[in-house]
């Protein structure tokens, strides 16, 4: 028997084209309780990408109000351009009982850990340099030069890997996908989650 929990955090990082929004795709698919949180950004949007779905595009001056007034949960710049998580939506989702989806960068990341103690970080893990690169191509988002500069902070990201509490290999994609279900699923069978249970049980005796 569950009571009304408040929902999960869950921060997820990878270098870009590791894969977070393939797994993630399978995971909103299989868990009708997650919630993805919209990022805002000043980086233009890629072709397809529409406001308000992938992201909130902001003016930098529009970006920078929103910092001063507290509407960011956490924010970083990457690669020449702003990107953060809008505060509101994730506490209402989360009050909620949903659980949250942060799909954002390592220094995001460690503003999150440090606000949010309950939350559960997770790494996305390329099975090497090479695979990362011919899926960043294989893409087909970025010109060249972005992707070069892309694999470069790969290469800074990837040791920050040491600061989440689990890494998972995106190799084969179902294995990644059960592995992230299986870290949700036991985190919210943790004690701290559920001691309320004891007292419940045994109040129905
Ligand atoms: P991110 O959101 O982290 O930038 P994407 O989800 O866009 O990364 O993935 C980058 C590319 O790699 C996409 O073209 C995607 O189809 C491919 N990809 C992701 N995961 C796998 C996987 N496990 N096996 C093969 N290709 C993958
Ligand atoms: P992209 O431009 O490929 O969509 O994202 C670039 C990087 O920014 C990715 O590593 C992505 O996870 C990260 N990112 C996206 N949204 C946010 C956010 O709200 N905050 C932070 N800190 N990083 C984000």
């Amino acid at each position: 028997m569950e009571g009304t929990q408040r929902g999960l955090l869950l921060v997820l990082s990878a270098p870009s084209g590791g894969g977070k929004g393939t797994v993630l795709k399978e995971m909103f698919a299989q868990d009708g309780n997650l919630r993805l949180s919209v990022s805002a950004t000043t980086r233009p949007p890629r072709p397809g990408e529409v406001d308000g779905q992938q992201y909130y595009f902001l003016s930098q001056e529009e970006f920078e109000q929103r910092i001063a007034s507290g509407g960011m949960l956490e924010y970083a710049q990457y690669v020449g351009h702003y990107y953060g998580t809008p505060r509101a939506p994730v506490e209402k989702w989360l009050d909620e009982g949903r659980d949250v989806v942060l799909e954002i960068e390592v220094q995001g990341g460690q503003q999150v850990k440090k606000l949010c103690p309950g939350c559960v970080s997770v790494f996305l893990m390329p099975p090497s340099m090479e695979v990362l690169e011919s899926r960043l191509r294989g893409r087909g988002t970025e010109e060249d030069a972005v992707v070069r500069r892309r694999l470069e902070k790969a290469g800074e990201e990837i040791p920050h890997a040491a600061q989440y509490d689990y890494i998972v290999y995106n190799d084969r994609l179902e294995d990644a996908v059960a592995d992230l279900q299986a870290i949700l699923r036991a985190e919210k069978r943790k004690l701290e989650r559920n001691r309320d249970c004891i007292e419940r049980v045994l109040s129905t005796c």
